[in-house]
């Protein structure tokens, strides 16, 4: 038998942009999965999707000629077994591919690949050395430019930490510059870290880098937490949160961080307010341009032009 890596798949919930909402079971250590498993595994899931798009959401740990193996069985039994539907795949790296074989993969089939980066070297290192890991950020950024140059796609898996959280219109310059369009901001908070973020700190962040965005980048960068919001105005709905304060919450139809355990305590959720209210005005003039079937980033030219402020009230 075998051995093979398996991680946890989610269907693609919404379409605003290629973003989902990263399931924190995929975070589980990896188990090992025979190809008689791998194959019922990826029958059942794409049976039970009722979209024509199936995403599979994979994490990869460290790369090795195995998994390679692992991925290229992957994506042969995913045709043999679409049936007609769309499938998608999306792999969780930690920065480092050994050679082009990798690459090319990934290149040749279209796979969207995640990195994980906290921004430029200084803070990037910095977070991790403070955990006692070895600063990496050159081997991400090596990654980074042969996967651009053999134009895969890419997402940035941003972890916001209580350094590059005080440099939010530098850390968006920075990734700006990167040429990824697919943002992902990954707030570090939780009990027992010491270098986790609070909730204001966190809704300042946001806040900060929304402004950034919204005047220049609507249409050209993604930013999930943006998209999910502007999904939600648009009508489409999150899956209601399992806490008690989230089922009270007044902007829960806004909130994509819901916890999915009634006993896990999100404590950015002052942050999270303080976002969705400071988006609101925004928000609703780029749904309503959806809605009239225009373009949201007439939005940048109203606020260039100073037809549109802040826009205030519904
Ligand atoms: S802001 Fe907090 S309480 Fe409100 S829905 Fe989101 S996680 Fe729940």
């Amino acid at each position: 038998m075998l051995g093979r890596l398996f991680t946890a798949i989610t269907p693609k919930p919404f379409g605003l942009s290629p973003y989902r909402r990263v399931d924190s079971a995929r975070q589980s250590p990896v188990a090992l999965m025979d190809n008689h498993t791998l194959e019922n595994y990826l029958r059942q899931q794409i049976d039970a999707s009722p979209e024509e798009d199936v995403t599979f959401d994979w994490l990869c740990g460290e790369p090795s000629g195995e998994k390679l193996l692992f991925f290229r069985d992957v994506v042969a039994m995913q045709a043999r077994l679409a049936g007609g539907k769309r499938i998608h795949n999306a792999l969780l790296i930690d920065g480092y591919l050994p050679d082009e074989g990798w690459v090319q993969f990934l290149s040749h089939h279209q796979w969207l690949v995640e990195l994980p980066v906290c921004g430029p070297q200084e803070w990037h290192d910095l977070a991790r050395t403070r955990r006692g890991l070895a600063p990496d950020h050159a081997v991400i950024m090596d990654t980074l430019g042969r996967l651009r140059q053999w134009q895969v796609s890419l997402r940035l898996l941003v972890e916001v930490n209580q350094d590059n959280c005080q440099h939010p219109r530098g850390l968006y310059e920075w990734l700006r510059q990167t040429g990824v369009p697919f943002i992902q901001f990954a707030p570090r908070a939780g009990s027992g870290m010491p270098d986790g973020l609070d909730a204001s700190r966190w809704g300042h962040f946001l806040n900060t880098v929304f402004q950034c965005w919204v005047h220049r980048d609507i249409g050209k960068i993604f930013i999930q937490q943006f998209d999910a919001v502007l999904g939600a105005w648009c009508g489409l709905k999150s899956a209601p949160g399992m806490t008690p304060a989230c089922q009270h919450c007044e902007m829960g139809w806004l909130c994509h961080a819901q916890p999915t355990e009634p006993e896990v305590k999100c404590t950015l959720c002052r942050g999270y307010l303080d976002f969705f209210t400071y988006s609101a005005p925004f928000m609703r003039v780029m749904r309503d341009l959806i809605a009239q079937r225009r373009s949201p980033m007439e939005l940048m030219l109203l606020l260039e032009t100073g037809q549109k402020k802040a826009p205030q009230g519904e």
